[in-house]
């Protein structure tokens, strides 16, 4: 018996330990994930001040320098602007991990959202040929999502459903309610997402390896942030294959009630 206890003691001792150790690894990784993502705000911040001036140095040759040297500021210029696009959207990835400073606690309605993005980015489908199709379902029923976090993420689906749909193509939004939910999908008649990189595509700085779509210009941070700030308002957001015969992304948010927007979002801006 008294081998018995012995061993049982002995078990219970080891389990401790291990667990015990799972708990120091689980700390560790934790702070290096922490400063990971402190270093790379760090150097987004640093990026801003060099990346305005080139801007404001090429946009100047551009103006008045001599005719040879325009068609260099303009490449100079284009890519600043990318530059510039990828740092600001660090810092506002860097700002979403944070819990000290992101909280989503704003209500907006979903439909007047929709019609002013797919207004903004009309002229982009018009251009590479594209038809939009619009069906809106909520009314005047606001959801759990501040009016600009609800903007950029309708924004960055659309551009992607305009981007990866060729000439001819078709992009429908649709909106409509499912029990205590919001829902919008945006569809396409594009290239599609294979089903081994659908979870990938939502890592920060994933790009689909397929040549055609890496000719495309982008970061790879465009779905990390509709991740982030759709999670962060207690919604999700899926990939399917879309009826149109491209990709489908469902984005639920949860209806909320008018009186909510009384609440302030508190969004400390860097
Ligand atoms: P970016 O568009 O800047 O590359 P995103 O994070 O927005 O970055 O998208 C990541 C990747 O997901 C894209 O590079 C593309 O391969 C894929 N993707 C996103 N949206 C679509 C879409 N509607 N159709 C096909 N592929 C898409």
């Amino acid at each position: 018996q008294l081998v018995e206890i012995t061993d049982t003691i002995a078990a219970r001792d080891a389990l401790a330990r291990t667990l015990e150790r799972e708990h120091a690894v689980t700390v560790e990784l934790r702070e290096l994930a922490r400063q990971k993502d402190a270093f790379v705000s760090a150097v987004s911040h640093e990026l801003r001040t060099p990346i305005t001036s080139i801007l404001g140095f090429a946009e100047e040759i551009d103006d008045t320098g001599p005719a040879e040297t325009k068609q260099a500021a303009q490449i100079i210029l284009r890519n600043s602007h990318r530059l510039a696009e990828t740092v600001e959207q660090l810092l506002e990835l860097g700002r979403l991990a944070d819990p000290e400073t992101h909280r989503s606690v704003g209500v907006s309605e979903l439909d007047p959202v929709v019609i002013d993005t797919i207004d903004e980015q009309r002229r982009t489908a018009e251009r590479s040929g594209i038809a939009i199709q619009v069906s809106t379902g909520l009314g005047d029923r606001p959801v759990g999502m501040e009016r600009l976090s609800l903007g950029r993420v309708l924004t960055n689906l659309l551009s992607n459903a305009i981007k990866f749909t060729p000439a001819g193509g078709t992009v429908r939004v649709e909106t409509r309610v499912a029990g205590h939910r919001g829902v919008v999908t945006v569809d396409d008649s594009g290239v599609g997402i294979e089903e081994a990189d659908r979870d990938r595509v939502f890592d920060r700085f994933f790009r689909a390896s397929d040549e055609s779509k890496l000719a495309m210009p982008g970061t790879g941070l465009g779905l990390p942030i509709v991740k982030a700030l759709v999670e962060s308002a207690g919604g999700q957001v899926t990939i399917d294959d879309s009826p149109l015969g491209g990709t489908r992304f469902t984005v639920e948010l949860p209806l909320t009630t008018k009186h909510d927007a009384a609440e302030p979002d508190v969004r400390v801006a860097t």
